[in-house]
């Protein structure tokens, strides 16, 4: 039998169900891993919490009660408001905040079965891709020493903003965690830090309790060590919430996905070729990958940007050649011509809605207040001048900027209309292919302080995870192993709307062929 902590969500499970080991044992490990957390992944630990669910737990299996997850423990994003631990959002403002009632993804997880470790690391209100913006220091990648065998470079970050995700998971610290991804908050850690993670279809999953960033684009997704577990967990955490999230999805489910949720897929035996009879009526899946996604330049509009890394590109070759031989038929033709205004567009829509969303955060209904101040004006500057990091005040400026009277026509509303043009380009696209292959990210991750400098070197790194964010198509980024610097490297998938089920369907294919997603950083 595995060691508990390096077992899968699915394993735990069985094992639980079958009393290999019970609830409060699995827990009690994990603490004890969590409280020699070397990554700064967690923010907030409560043992007390943790053991008195995993003892429920073991009493709902002995009654024979228990939900599908009973017993399995998960870590959430700092982002998840939740009754039991502290929610900071990795921001100051929010310091020792407690909410009075839990998110609904935390709480959809509660009624599975599912067993609070705590919460995690991530970039203040979840902007960043290198989890160096939270205020609660940055969180390190654990491969970074195979990155650096001598030592002598220690830290490269785990990307972000769900870097404590990612890092507690590849880490051993926790079986599971859930993150958000915006703009590739899921997909470009995962990426990093070698586990299996997947956004939705946005309105897949409820936002009510979800701290707000840019609403039109947060969505909850699991990140996991296999493409299995993430179909569990994703099958728990999805659903409507319409009282609550108007932008959640009201759907009818076929009776397999009643029964089996999203790994209903999963369980069919496709033979040696499973991905041949895969597509549209039993024909072969078609995967198509983006021309100019797999070359080192890439055309954006103020010149030439840097593109896809040699490394990255041969680790995404190799990997679609394996679909190949699992019977996929790859066609490298389609083409997204508009993909790489994403970054423009994307951060200018975020911006936009992160100006308004964090005009709640004032001093008077949540968190931190200035002590000393002369009027209500000068308690509010001096509140959210105290309280909200750099990066968060640039996207509150430039948000402001784009939405006032003479800027609205000419920026907004221009990065909607891109925003439209490139969710067309996808749907054209899917007429010739089922599902989108190509990288997470042109770099595998790169070094602590690198780039915590320079802003646009960090929304630069996020040209391949925002086109599908902007179109709100469900994606994921599964392990294919390792670039020069012994790093992980992740390959994105990307489906048409509703079809998680088909990605997480061709990932699991894969990764039963493979053995990236189980390998594990050295000293873990
Ligand atoms: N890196 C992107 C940003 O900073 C995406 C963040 C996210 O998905 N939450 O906005």
């Amino acid at each position: 039998m595995a060691d508990l902590h390096d077992m899968t969500v699915a394993q735990l499970a069985a094992g639980l169900q079958k009393k290999d080991f019970s609830a409060v044992e699995v827990a009690t490990r994990f603490l004890a891993r969590m409280g020699r957390d070397q990554h700064n992944a967690f923010l907030d630990i409560n043992s007390e919490v943790t053991l008195a669910q995993a003892q429920a737990s073991d009493a709902k299996i002995a009654a024979g009660t228990s939900g599908p997850l009973e017993g399995v423990p998960i870590a959430h994003k700092d982002i998840f408001v939740t009754k039991d631990f502290a929610t900071t959002a990795g921001s100051k403002i929010l310091k020792d905040y407690r909410s009075p009632f839990d998110a609904t993804v935390v709480a959809k997880l509660r009624e599975a079965g599912m067993v609070t470790l705590g919460k995690l690391n991530c970039d203040e209100f979840a902007m960043g891709s290198a989890n160096e913006n939270s205020a609660y220091g940055a969180v390190t990648n654990p491969w970074s020493f195979i990155a650096d065998p001598k030592g002598q470079i220690k830290n490269y970050v785990p990307g972000g903003s769900s870097g404590g995700s990612a890092a507690a998971v590849a880490a051993r610290l926790a079986p599971a965690a859930t993150g958000t991804d915006t703009g590739g908050s899921i997909r470009q850690p995962a990426a990093f830090c070698g586990i299996t993670g997947i956004k939705p279809t946005y309105g897949r999953a409820s936002r009510y309790g979800m701290v707000a960033f840019a609403s039109s684009l947060d969505q909850a997704g699991p990140m996991a060590r296999s493409a299995e577990d993430c179909a569990l967990l994703l099958s728990a955490m999805c659903g409507p919430d319409l009282d609550r999230d108007s932008t959640s999805l009201n759907l009818a489910q076929t009776e397999d996905e009643k029964k089996f949720g999203f790994s209903h897929l999963l369980r069919i035996d496709h033979g040696d070729k499973p991905l041949a009879k895969a597509g549209k009526d039993g024909r072969p899946l078609r995967i198509g990958v983006p021309q100019q996604w797999l070359t080192n330049q890439i055309g954006n509009p103020r010149g030439v940007m840097d593109g896809c890394e040699s490394n990255v590109r041969e680790r995404i070759w190799e990997a679609v050649t394996k679909l190949a031989y699992l019977g996929a038929e790859i066609s490298s033709l389609i083409s997204l011509p508009n993909a790489q205004l994403s970054i423009p567009a994307y951060y200018i829509v975020c911006a936009a809605e992160a100006s308004s969303n964090l005009s709640r955060f004032d001093g008077v209904k949540f968190g931190h207040r200035a002590k000393e101040f002369s009027d209500l004006a000068d308690m509010y500057q001096r509140t959210r001048s105290e309280g909200f990091g750099d990066e968060v005040k640039r996207r509150i400026i430039i948000g402001s900027y784009v939405l006032s009277h003479g800027y609205y026509d000419a920026y907004y509303l221009q990065a909607q209309k891109i925003r439209r043009m490139i969710a067309e380009d996808f749907q054209k696209a899917f007429e010739s292919c089922d599902v989108i292959a190509g990288p997470v990210a042109p770099t595998t991750a790169w070094k602590l302080g690198d780039k915590a400098d320079d802003p646009v070197a960090n929304y630069l790194a996020d040209i391949f995870t925002l086109p599908a964010s902007l179109a709100g198509l469900p994606c994921m980024s599964i392990p294919v192993g390792l670039g020069d610097m012994g790093m992980p490297v992740g390959m994105q998938l990307i489906g048409n709307y509703l079809q998680e089920a088909q990605l997480l369907n061709v990932a699991h294919r894969f990764q039963q062929v493979t053995d990236f997603h189980s390998a594990k950083p050295e000293g873990v």
